[in-house]
């Protein structure tokens, strides 16, 4: 089969598609035909190192050669002996969530607090090949109708399903300020927030062009670059109250104005650290307003399920920048790492 091999860390120059021996499906896995496979932050570290050589979870260094890519729907091609709950041709997305199924966390339905959690294509070979392994009880239908490249982004929509909904715990009505709002975890969290009724939907973002696209989804764009200091901007639109609910996938760069912008008592849920992880901030902002700051890396397995099953029925439409060609992964790792997109890089072998 062909893959797309990351042999050392450098540029997009250093991805290039190579024909490797199709895997074969062990006792209890399932052989999955990609369809179609996201590009996600990880896939850009896995092939320039760690951000600043620090390594990120799970804090050790990845070995190479490796294929990345995590979000993967297709179809079942043959099924590893014991495995009887999936045949060849079921449509079929992959749940990222690899967890041991048997500590307290687990046990508890919280697979991403598993003392063993590892992400699929992060810490096992991914889907930016052909053919890809999977667990068996790692597989989940796609109903017939739902194009795969619509069902290839679990990720991001279970991360913003748990920052908005599970840990965030957004109510109709309250208002929500999602920072890093043109990414992939942005744009799924203001389509959530949308259908779960949040009353209006402050979006931080940069450029006109993001701004337009944010507006069509249903949010109040932000430009940074006409606001630097966003969260006077929200306390301008909330007549001084600020949000109930902030999302912050950034870090560093934006953790105090995500505060400031924060009614007394408000939440901001954070998922990630891509523009830096040792944020300046004075503590008494939180605890002298009642603050609450919830870390929210991924969902667990219900989040996903819950938020598949609202792209499934068409209660959520996921936001697609685009659908390339897996040979157009150079390009598509340019445009993710240059933040020219507006929501998921799809790619399709
Ligand atoms: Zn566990």
């Amino acid at each position: 089969m062909n893959a797309l091999l990351i042999r050392k860390h450098g540029g997009p120059e250093v991805l290039t598609l190579e024909s490797v021996p199709t895997p074969v499906p062990a006792a209890g896995e399932v052989l999955v035909r990609v369809r179609a496979c996201a590009l996600n932050g990880k896939d850009i570290w896995a092939r320039t190192g760690p951000p600043g050589g620090r390594p990120t979870f799970p804090w050790k260094p990845r070995t190479l050669p490796f294929i990345g890519g995590g979000d993967v729907a297709g179809t079942v091609e043959t099924v590893g002996s014991g495995v009887d709950e999936w045949k060849p041709g079921d449509r079929v997305f992959i749940n990222p969530i690899l967890s041991c199924g048997r500590c307290e966390f687990c046990l508890a339905g919280e697979q991403t607090m598993c003392v063993d959690y590892r992400i699929f294509g992060d810490h096992t070979p991914g889907g930016f090949a052909e053919f890809v392994v999977a667990p068996a009880h790692n597989v989940m239908r796609v109903p017939d109708g739902v194009p795969f490249e619509k069902a290839a982004i679990p990720a991001a929509y279970c991360t913003a399903w748990r920052m908005m909904i599970t840990a965030g715990g957004l109510r109709a009505g309250e208002d929500v300020l999602v920072v890093g709002a043109s990414g992939g975890v942005g744009t799924a969290a203001i389509v959530i927030a949308k259908m779960a009724g949040a009353r209006r939907i402050f979006a931080v973002l940069g450029g006109a062009e993001k701004a337009k696209k944010a507006e069509a989804i249903g949010a109040i764009a932000i430009d940074h670059r006409d606001h630097p200091v966003f969260s006077e901007r929200v306390l301008d639109l909330t007549g001084g109250a600020g949000v109930h609910l902030a999302a912050d996938p950034v870090g560093a760069p934006t953790w105090q104005q995500t505060i400031r912008s924060l009614r007394r008592a408000g939440r901001m849920t954070i998922c990630g650290a891509s523009g830096g992880e040792r944020p300046d901030f004075d503590i008494r902002e939180i605890y002298q307003r009642h603050r609450r700051i919830i870390g929210a890396p991924m969902g667990n397995v219900s989040d996903l399920r819950a938020v598949m099953d609202s792209i499934f029925s068409g209660a959520i439409d996921p936001v697609l920048h685009a659908v390339m060609p897996l040979s157009n992964i150079r390009e598509a790792h340019r445009i993710l790492e240059h933040r020219l997109h507006f929501g998921k890089i799809v790619l399709v072998p």
